[in-house]
C-alpha cells in the first residue's frame, strides 16, 4: 500500500498552510496597528498614567506622566523605582506614594486618594490618584495608576467658598457702620429667646437711641451725621467685644445690644460705661438742653424669664418702652428693668 500523499494532496496542504500563514500575517499586522493605536491613545491622554511592577519598578508611563510630572524622557523613568528617581521625586512625596503602593499590594483592590505632587514646572498641585492592581490568573503583577489634576477645581471651590462667606457676611452687616443689621438682630434675638426657654439661659437686651440726632443732622449735614454714627458705632463695637456680645444697628440712629454678664447687676454697669464713653467722645451737640455733647438714651431689659411661644415683638416693645422712659425723663439716661413675661 502506498501511504505517500499524492501530488494533489500535497498541493492542497500547501494551499491550507499558505492561507494560514496569510491569516497569521494579517493578524500580526492587526496587532501591530492596535499596538500603535494604543500607544498613541496612551500618550494623547492628558492624565498622567503609569504602570509599576510589584517590586515598585516603573514599567510603563505615558507622555503626560514623563513630561508633566517628572519632566524627563520616559527612558529615564522606565526600569526605576520611586527612590531611584529622588532627583525628581522629593523624598517626602516618595514615602507617601510608596506607602500607598504597599497598601494596594497587601490588599489588591481599587485605590483612590488625593495627594500633593511637585510637578516638573516646580509647582505643587493636588492630584486624585486612581490605582488598580494588575492581576493575571490570580497573581498580582503590578499596579496601574491614573492621575487627575484637581488643583483648578479645588481653587475654584475655595474661591466660591470665600465669596459665599463674603456674601453671607454682607447680608448680615450694616454697610455704614459695619455693625450687624436688623435682619441679623431678629435671627439672634429669636435664637437667644429659644435658648432661654430651653436652658434658662438669661441675657440682657439694650435699645439705644442717639439724642436730638435730627438737629445734628440738619445743622451739620447728612455726611457729618454719618461720621457721628460711625464714631458711636465704634465705641459700641469696642466696648462690647466678648464672644457672646452682639451689637446691631436696627434703625437710622438706633442700636440694639444683646449681651451676657455673670451678675445681672453688672449689665447696668456695662451700659453706663457705654453711655459715658459716648458723652466723652465730645461730639458737639446742636441741642444743648441736655448736654453740650452728643448723648444716647437707653432702655435695658434683663431678660430673666419668657413664657414659651411669646412673640419676640412683645419683649422688644417692653424694652422700647424703657428707652422711651429714658427719653421722657430727660435723655442721656438708662432705664433698667428685669423682664419676666
Ligand atoms: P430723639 O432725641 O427724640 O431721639 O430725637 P432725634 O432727633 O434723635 O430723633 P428723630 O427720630 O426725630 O430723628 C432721627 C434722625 O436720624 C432723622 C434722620 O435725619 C437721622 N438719620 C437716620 N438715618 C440716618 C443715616 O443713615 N445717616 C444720617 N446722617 N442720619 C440719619
Ligand atoms: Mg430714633
Ligand atoms: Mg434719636
Amino acid at each position: 500500500m502506498n501511504n505517500k500523499p499524492s501530488y494533489e494532496e500535497l498541493e492542497a496542504k500547501i494551499k491550507v498552510l499558505e492561507n494560514k500563514s496569510l491569516l497569521v500575517d494579517s493578524l500580526k499586522q492587526d496587532i501591530e496597528i492596535n499596538n500603535i493605536f494604543l500607544k498613541k491613545l496612551f500618550d494623547t491622554i492628558p492624565n498622567p498614567i503609569f504602570y509599576k511592577s510589584k517590586d515598585g519598578v516603573y514599567e510603563q508611563c505615558n507622555n503626560a506622566f514623563s513630561k508633566t510630572i517628572l519632566g524627563v524622557p520616559k527612558e529615564k523613568i522606565i526600569g526605576k523605582t520611586l527612590y531611584d528617581l529622588k532627583e525628581y521625586i522629593p523624598k517626602k512625596y516618595a514615602d507617601i506614594y510608596y506607602k500607598k503602593d504597599a497598601e494596594l499590594f497587601s490588599n489588591p483592590k481599587e485605590q483612590f486618594y488625593e495627594g500633593a505632587v511637585k510637578c516638573a514646572d516646580g509647582v505643587t498641585r493636588d492630584y486624585h490618584f486612581y490605582k488598580s492592581p494588575f492581576i493575571i490568573e490570580g497573581e498580582v503583577l503590578g499596579l496601574v495608576g491614573v492621575m487627575l489634576d484637581v488643583s483648578n477645581y479645588k481653587n475654584t471651590l475655595l474661591e466660591l467658598k470665600n465669596k459665599n462667606q463674603i456674601l453671607s457676611d454682607l447680608s448680615i452687616t450694616d454697610h455704614l457702620t459695619g455693625l450687624y443689621n436688623r435682619r441679623y438682630f431678629q435671627e439672634i434675638f429669636e435664637k437667644k429667646l429659644s435658648l432661654l426657654n430651653r436652658y434658662n439661659y438669661q441675657f440682657s437686651f439694650a435699645l439705644l437711641d442717639i439724642d436730638f440726632f435730627k438737629d445734628y443732622n440738619d445743622f451739620y449735614g447728612h455726611h457729618e451725621g454719618d461720621i457721628a454714627l460711625q464714631e458711636i458705632s465704634n465705641i459700641l463695637k469696642n466696648t462690647l467685644n466678648r464672644p457672646n456680645d452682639y451689637v446691631f444697628r436696627v434703625g437710622g440712629e438706633e442700636f440694639a445690644i444683646l449681651f451676657e454678664v455673670g451678675i445681672l447687676d453688672s449689665a447696668h454697669c456695662v451700659i453706663e460705661e457705654l453711655r459715658k464713653k459716648v458723652e466723652d467722645l465730645k461730639i458737639i451737640a446742636c441741642n444743648n438742653s441736655v448736654c453740650h455733647y452728643m448723648t444716647i438714651s437707653v432702655g435695658l431689659g434683663n431678660i430673666l424669664k419668657v413664657a414659651p411661644n411669646t412673640n419676640s415683638e412683645v419683649i422688644y416693645d417692653e424694652v422700647d418702652k424703657l428707652l422711651y422712659r429714658s427719653k421722657e425723663s430727660g435723655r442721656n439716661k438708662i432705664t433698667v428693668k428685669d423682664i419676666i413675661i
